[in-house]
């Protein structure tokens, strides 16, 4: 967790990301208003994060709980206006901290998560959007509902749970181009009648924007290399 500061360096990360989504937008015809840039800040520590509020960044991913907790009450306490949005996995048993911090939540992917965030979504009035994962690679280790299940899933979540869907996330499987696991996460979403897609990361954000993505979230582009 210890990473060399350099304001610089960050805030000309970010510079870069923010001409590259509007190049691509461009490309595809797209407005740059319809391509929500999360800023992925896991492992970075607050100072970093400071510094791409600073050059006018509002939204931020974290993919642990704990960390999050750990970080961010202090600087959505400074800072009005500032969403957070949880992009990794999720335990049910942290539902209740997840939906009192995070104004988005990318991966629920299994009826006992679903039931968990339908609780506390009732429990706490706050409706975080919600986005289905799709494990479009069928790769085993991987979180996600695979894509012959979605569209039951989908259902399960409205009919079963009274959950209100918003959009869908992928992670294409890493030595694969992207491309196709993006579209096919747009079709299923299509056919579900689902606005939002969270799809593309540093390395593959502007061929997910070409293909649709309305959330892109991009961490190591912003803030450098983890460790
Ligand atoms: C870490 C992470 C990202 C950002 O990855 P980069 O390659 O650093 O842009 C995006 N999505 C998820 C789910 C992640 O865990």
């Amino acid at each position: 967790m210890t990473t060399l500061l350099s304001p610089k360096s960050t805030t000309s990360g970010l510079d870069a990301v923010r001409i590259e989504i509007a190049r691509a937008c461009r490309d595809a015809g797209r407005d740059p208003s319809e391509v929500e840039l999360v800023a992925v800040s896991k492992t970075f520590p607050v100072e970093a994060i400071e510094l791409v509020i600073a050059a006018g960044q509002r939204v931020f991913g974290e993919n642990r709980v704990q960390e999050a907790k750990s970080k961010w009450p202090p600087l959505l306490a400074k800072h009005p206006g500032l969403t957070l949005h949880l992009i990794g996995p999720l335990q049910s048993n942290k539902a209740k901290e997840a939906v009192a911090l995070f104004d988005a939540i990318h991966a629920v992917d299994r009826p006992s998560l679903c039931e968990a965030l339908a609780k506390e979504i009732a429990k706490q009035g706050r409706a975080p959007t919600l986005f289905v994962e799709i494990n479009t690679g069928a790769e085993p280790q991987k979180a996600g509902v695979l894509p012959q299940d979605a569209d039951g899933f989908l259902t399960a979540c409205r009919a079963t749970y009274g959950l209100n869907v918003a959009g869908l996330m992928c992670i294409p499987p890493a030595d694969e181009a992207p491309g196709p696991h993006f579209a096919l996460t747009a079709k299923i979403a299509k056919r579900n009648g689902l606005k939002l897609l969270s799809m593309g990361m540093s390395a593959d954000f502007a061929v997910a924007i070409s293909l649709g993505a309305t959330h892109i979230r991009v961490g190591s582009a912003i803030f450098g290399g983890r460790h």
